[in-house]
């Protein structure tokens, strides 16, 4: 059991928020009861993942896509009135923890998708606009980009789309979880062989075309449900929670 308060400022500090210019605020989003048994956590903090916490009987939720984004209406209407609703009608916290959450060196949705897919990051990169979140790591043996993309659907239980940059095989690759389309341009001009990440967007195909890099977009849910998972299991380890992850399903 934790209190609240100990429970999100160990996990402020642990992902060392304050490190970071973000899209969206990371912390305790909405405050809910005082005392956490069970935590419940998620890639999104969805409609159908706060019912799920309520069926649950979550104390809290830990997301790593919370509210609030830049940008945003601000208004507490419709489908933000209803989720909103959901939480605070239960009493349930909400955790999000965005950009902290990609880069944390362990537990970081970056670290733990290269646990699934078999790689360890040798070094971290930026796209020059945002944070250095991206890894690479050089395979023990080169092999075929088809037989890549055969891993990541066997590891991710989804097949990746798969745009070839030529006919190369691949020795060293980066990655970047989540909306990290953008940057293969930087992963190219390291020299890498490949480039994995969530989503995909038209001018991706023709970096990797022209580039010369082979490009995989995994899925951008697929690729974002490992960090949450680490950082939920360590919490409840350190302050003897419950945890659960609830997949609610999504194929972008
Ligand atoms: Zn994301």
């Amino acid at each position: 059991m934790a209190t609240l308060n100990d429970l999100v400022s160990y996990t402020n500090g642990l992902l060392n928020i304050a490190a970071f210019q973000d899209y969206c605020p990371n912390g305790l989003q909405v405050e809910g009861r005082a005392q956490v048994h069970k935590l419940v956590s998620g890639v999104t903090a969805s409609q159908a993942l706060v019912e799920a916490a309520v069926a649950a009987g979550a104390d809290a939720l830990l997301v790593h896509h919370g509210y609030f984004w830049k940008g945003e209406d601000p208004c507490v209407t419709g489908m933000k009135r209803r989720r909103l609703a959901g939480l605070l009608a239960a009493d349930i916290s909400l955790l999000a923890y965005h950009l902290p959450l990609d880069a944390h060196a362990e537990l970081g949705n970056n670290a733990q998708l290269g646990v699934v897919l078999g790689l360890s990051p040798e070094a971290w990169f930026a796209d020059g606009r945002g944070p250095a979140i991206a890894c690479h790591a050089t395979l023990p043996e080169a092999v075929s980009a088809t037989a890549f993309a055969a891993r990541i659907a066997a590891a991710l239980g989804r097949p990746p789309q798969f745009i070839p940059g030529g006919d190369h095989p691949i020795r060293r690759i980066g990655w970047c979880t989540g909306a990290a389309q953008g940057y293969i341009e930087a992963a190219a001009a390291l020299g890498l062989d490949a480039f994995v990440s969530g989503e995909i967007s038209e001018p991706t195909v023709h970096v990797a075309r022209e580039c010369g890099i082979h490009y995989f977009a995994a899925g951008h849910h697929a690729t974002e449900r490992y960090g949450v998972q680490a950082l939920g299991a360590h919490l409840a380890q350190r302050f003897g929670l419950e945890h659960r992850f609830l997949d609610i399903e999504n194929p972008a």
